[in-house]
């Protein structure tokens, strides 16, 4: 069968690395794809969000399977667009409906759904521009920090934590009257801060079964303990060594399964996977944020733990058998290390040529930000690449990752020698 996967970065290389590796797959594309997609199958430039393009591409390479591995496109309805069209409406798409990717499009819709079906998380309430004094008044009864999400996407950046009062109020302003985050701010849901150690719980759904994958934790901030500012990811562990077998029992009980029922019960129609962002506060799992697709850098963990072949996973998703397939977990533990450019999170230089990727021994390295000029490869954004290793524990797999990230090279290389520091 020919594939086609969306998006660019290093969670889709990780998942065309995974795909490639299927008898099941004839011709493998990635669109638009990066230097490490083109070593394993065939780039093609266009945009994630140009359905329309997309549409060509499938119909012109005889596509039966679209993998969507970020979410704009799923939040933009791509999914619709295939059912609702005659000869796209038999290609298999792994990534919910518009209606289910509600769940990450808009934090107010995913609040009242984990109210609605009794799953913990903060408690919260919404605000526009015609409340913003209510805003105000509840944040008073709240204790800090206070924590101000910009409902819609805001590329991880709609996440403000307050210790103040009053920089709170003039924060809730900024985001409703001034529009700080456009129209992702239109409304603003403000929620009790939650003290704990958060992790990730990765669940595939074909909407009626789930599976539960390996967790993993992330490493957001740009400096060694946790300092800086936020990134898209700098690293990320799996398994989570205090996700004991107790804590995800509770995990699935209070969790997965009411969100799998929520997902039926709403008629929200969901197949692939579901990211629990999740906050351990004392022995308990509070939801943070849903997610409707894999993190990065955590795929670099959690797909090179499956031992499945992914396509047969994905045709299980496609036609709701998924109650059908043993998911085999590979017992070692993973880590990744993103490597980005100098600068990132801020203003970064692009372009640089990356060396000694020939000499990588013993682990995996899987493309973000880099593509192919003049048969070099080179950065083309601020997270370059992850570098993967397995180990009997996490220190021992992270020591690897440090080693060869030792061989590699690009003006300005960065990137945090602590990950893993807090377990
Ligand atoms: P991202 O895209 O980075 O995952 P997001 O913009 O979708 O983030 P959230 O995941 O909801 O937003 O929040 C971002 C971060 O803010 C969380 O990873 C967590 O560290 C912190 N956070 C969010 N809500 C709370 C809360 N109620 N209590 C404590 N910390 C919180």
């Amino acid at each position: 069968m020919n594939i086609l996967i969306l998006g660019s970065g290093g969670r889709e290389h990780t998942i065309a690395w995974k795909i490639a590796q299927s008898a099941k797959c004839k011709h493998l594309f990635v669109a638009p794809g990066n230097s490490g997609t083109s070593e394993i199958a065939t780039n093609v430039p266009l945009s994630v969000t140009d359905f329309e393009a997309i549409k060509d591409v499938v119909l012109k390479n005889d596509i039966k399977m679209v993998i969507v591995g970020p979410e704009d496109p799923l939040v933009l309805g791509v999914h619709d667009f295939f059912l609702a069209d005659a000869q796209l409406k038999n290609v298999a798409v792994i990534g919910p409906q518009k209606a289910a990717a509600e769940l990450e499009g808009s934090k107010e819709f995913a609040k009242k759904f984990l109210f609605r079906h009794n799953i913990p998380t903060a408690a919260y309430q919404s605000f526009d521009a015609t409340t913003v004094e209510a805003g105000c008044d509840f944040l008073e009864t709240l204790k800090p920090p206070y924590v101000l999400k910009a409902d819609g996407l805001a590329a991880g950046k709609g996440v403000l934590i307050l210790k103040d009062l009053e920089e709170a109020k003039t924060e809730l302003k900024a985001m409703l009257v001034d529009a700080k985050f456009g129209t992702a701010s239109t409304k603003v849901v403000i929620e009790e801060f939650l003290d704990g150690i958060e992790l990730s719980c990765f669940v595939l759904t074909d909407g009626k079964n789930y599976k539960i994958l390996p967790t993993a934790k992330d490493y957001k901030r740009i400096g060694e303990g946790d300092t800086g500012l936020n990134t898209g990811g700098m690293g990320a562990i799996s398994p989570v060594p205090f996700a004991d077998n107790e804590f995800m029992s509770k995990i699935k009980e209070r969790v997965v399964i009411p969100t799998i029922n929520g997902l039926q019960k709403d008629n929200l129609p969901y197949k692939g996977f579901v990211f629990i962002g999740l906050i351990k506060v004392g022995n308990d799992p509070f939801v943070i944020e849903y997610n409707v697709r894999l993190g990065d850098p955590e795929t670099e963990v959690v797909l090179p733990r499956l031992k499945n072949d992914l396509v047969e996973v994905f045709q299980a998703v496609a036609s709701q058998t998924l109650n059908d397939i043993t998911i085999d977990i590979d017992d070692r533990a993973a880590t990744t290390v993103m490597l980005v450019s100098g600068g990132y999170p801020e203003a970064y230089e692009k372009g640089k040529e990356i060396t000694g990727l020939e000499n990588i021994e013993g682990s995996l390295v899987f493309h973000a930000g880099a593509n192919l000029k003049e048969g070099k490869v080179v950065t083309s954004g601020g997270r370059v690449m992850a570098v993967t290793s397995f180990g009997k524990t996490y220190q021992e797999a992270i020591k690897k990752s440090y080693q060869n990230i030792d061989k590699l090279h690009f003006d300005k290389m960065n990137y945090r020698k602590d990950i893993g520091f807090d377990l």
